[in-house]
This record gives C-alpha cells, structure tokens and sequence, in this order.
C-alpha cells in the first residue's frame, strides 16, 4: 500500500487526525517536533511518544525523504540538486549562496503546464504536482543532511506555484509554523507567471509571503506569445489582482522582467513597465535571459541592459539588475528541466 507521507499534513490537521484515534492534541506538536525541529527521519526516534501511537504511525503513514541523485557546483558557488522521488520523477532544487544569505529555489511540480516560450521547465510538458511533503522535502534535505544554514526561500524553480495552489500554501504553512519549519513568511517568496485567479484566492490566506510576478512584457499580444497563460488571464485583469493583492494584504509585490534581445528591451518597453511599476508601488528585478538549449531567444547585450536600467531609474522606479548565477552547470532561472543526466541513468 502507497502510505501517506507524514509531512503531508499541517499541524491542524495531523491534531484533527490523532484526535481521531483519541490522540491527546499535543501528541500532533510532539510528531512536529521531531520532524521539523530534530529532524527524524523514523518513527522509531520518536521516544517521547507511547510505542503503541509510534507503530500506529508506522502503520499509517511514512516519513519518505528524497533520494539525491546527482549534486553539482557552479563556478559561481551555486548548487543544483537532482532528487528522485518515489514514483521515479524527477525535481531539481538550486542553492544560491550569496555572503551569509543562503537561498533555496524549491520546485513545486514536476515539469510545468504552462509552456513560457523562454523557459526550460515545459519543454518536457507537465507530469504532476509535487505534494506538501516533497516540497517540504527538499528543504530537510538540505538542511539536515548537507547542515545548510538556510535563510532564504523562493518558489523559483520548476512549475508554477500558484497551479499546484493548496499544495503550495500546505507547505507554506509547514515552513511558517513556529512549531514546524519556523520560517519567517517574509524569507518565503512565491512567484507566478500570473494566474490571477489563484492570486486572488491568496490574498484572503493569512501569511505574509512575498509575491513575485513574472511579467516579461506590457503588450497583450507579446506577453501572450511569451506566455500563453496571459491568453487566459490577460494583463488588465493581472495587474488589477496584483493591485488587489497588494491592497488587501498590505504587501508589496516584486515584478520579474527578463530582458530578451530586440523583444521587450526598447525604450518604449521601459516606459510602459515603469508605469506599471509606479501604478504597483513595485520593484523591479531585471532578469538576463538565461540561454535554453532549443529555444531562439536571446538575452539582451549588457549595454542594453544597463540602459534599460537606467530608463526605469530615471523615471523613479526601484530596479535592480540581476547577475544570471548558475548558468555552467543548468540551475539558472528557466534551466531547470529535472531530467535524469545520461550519466546517472548508467549508475542505477
Ligand atoms: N512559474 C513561476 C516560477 C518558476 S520560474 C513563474 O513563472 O514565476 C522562475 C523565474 O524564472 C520566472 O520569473 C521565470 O519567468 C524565469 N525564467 C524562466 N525562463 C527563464 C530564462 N530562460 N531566463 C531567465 N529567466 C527565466
């Protein structure tokens, strides 16, 4: 029988469950504490709890971890991280270290529906959505395993976030509670290619996460192209559910450009994003294009992107122009493909 992973559930609703089996609602804490707090990895280690609950969750439920497949290093510091999961799929994690900031880019689903024209994760289509306990996985891994001290976390790597939504804000919620992961919401960034209505659902949920919107272009016809997401929820209406969010939620929201050559890089593009910008309160993230194998676009030459820069200062706009990191080995933004490398295919 395929168990149910442990880390699946939020401590609301794993204290639902053992109230069931006439659990005091404290035992729910107890089996947290030992997950997200010591790190158990079996319920044999739980020794606080009587040995009857212990083999009952045995019987239940499993405390899966990931299986690391392959670890590589960039020149840059950056790590990226292959894990199989136990149905044989395949994620990949990226660790981006930066001084004391340690960020971790979290997959959220296998492969992704959403098809970006610039972007590797789709080019394989969708195979399905990772569950709380593979996102929540990754993180465990990394810092119990490898002892990373990590600081901070982004919903940047394969899939869209807000298409596996409950699963996601399950996981969120695992990482924030004090007695789970204890994360800060504000070290939790989710980013979306703009599925409105799940934003709109978000701003109702109480967790102060960060918020990037991945925008890439201000004319319907091009972002569609890009992005066919934006042919279902076009610019309008995104860019009113990111005013709504940042309204009812009091937060701000980052908004992800990448600069493509001769595609969205003009004057005129600058222009329009630092209206929305201005309109949102919203800072900028200038992304380079990252170079997909396959894929025609270009990034912008650096001249380009210094100028684009400079446009959106000059018109008040907070902006930032990222360095690609991680591109040697694959773990660059819209890299992640989570196929098995040739190489450690032969090894299993
Ligand atoms: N689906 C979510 C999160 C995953 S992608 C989203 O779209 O936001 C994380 C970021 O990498 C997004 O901003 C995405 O647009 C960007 N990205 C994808 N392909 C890229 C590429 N080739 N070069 C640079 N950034 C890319």
């Amino acid at each position: 029988m395929n168990k149910k992973d442990i880390k699946d559930f939020t401590l609301e609703e794993l204290k639902a469950r053992l109230e069931k089996w006439g659990e005091p609602s404290y035992r729910a804490t107890q089996v947290f504490d030992w997950l997200y707090k010591k790190g158990a990895t079996s319920f044999e280690a739980f020794t606080d709890l009587p040995k009857s609950l212990r083999q009952k969750l045995e019987e239940y439920f499993s405390p899966r971890s990931l299986v690391l497949m392959e670890q590589v290093t960039s020149r840059d510091g950056t790590e990226k991280f292959l894990f199989e999961l136990s149905d044989g799929h395949f994620i990949e994690t990226v660790l981006i270290p930066a001084g004391k900031r340690k960020t971790l880019c979290l997959s959220t689903q296998v492969g992704c529906k959403f098809a970006c024209a610039f972007c590797a994760s789709g080019m394989a289509g969708f195979k399905r959505n990772l569950l709380p306990s593979e996102i929540i996985g990754q993180i465990l891994f990394l810092r119990d395993e490898l002892s990373v001290h990590l600081t901070n976390f982004v919903f940047m790597g394969m899939g869209e976030p807000l298409d596996n939504y409950e699963n996601v804000i399950k996981a969120v919620r695992i990482m924030n509670d004090p007695k789970g992961l204890g994360i800060a919401a504000r070290r939790i960034t989710i980013s979306t290619s703009g599925v409105s209505s799940a934003l709109e659902r978000l701003k109702n949920v109480k967790l102060q996460v960060n918020v990037s919107l991945s925008l890439h272009a201000l004319r319907d016809e091009l972002r569609s192209k890009l992005m066919p997401i934006n042919k279902k929820y076009p610019l309008a209406g995104l860019l009113q559910a990111c005013q709504d969010y940042i309204e009812k939620t009091g937060r701000k929201v980052t908004l992800e450009y990448i600069l493509l050559r001769e595609i969205n890089d003009s004057a005129e593009d600058a222009r329009r994003l630092a209206a929305v910008a201005k309109r949102l309160r919203a800072k900028v993230n200038l992304i380079p294009s990252s170079q997909i194998c396959g894929l025609a676009y270009e990034p912008s030459p650096k001249a380009r992107a210094e100028l684009f820069l400079k446009w959106l200062e000059e018109k008040g706009v907070g902006a930032t122009l990222r360095r690609s990191k991680g591109a040697d080995i694959q773990a660059a933004c819209g890299q992640l493909a989570g196929r098995l490398r040739e190489k450690t295919s032969l090894k299993k």
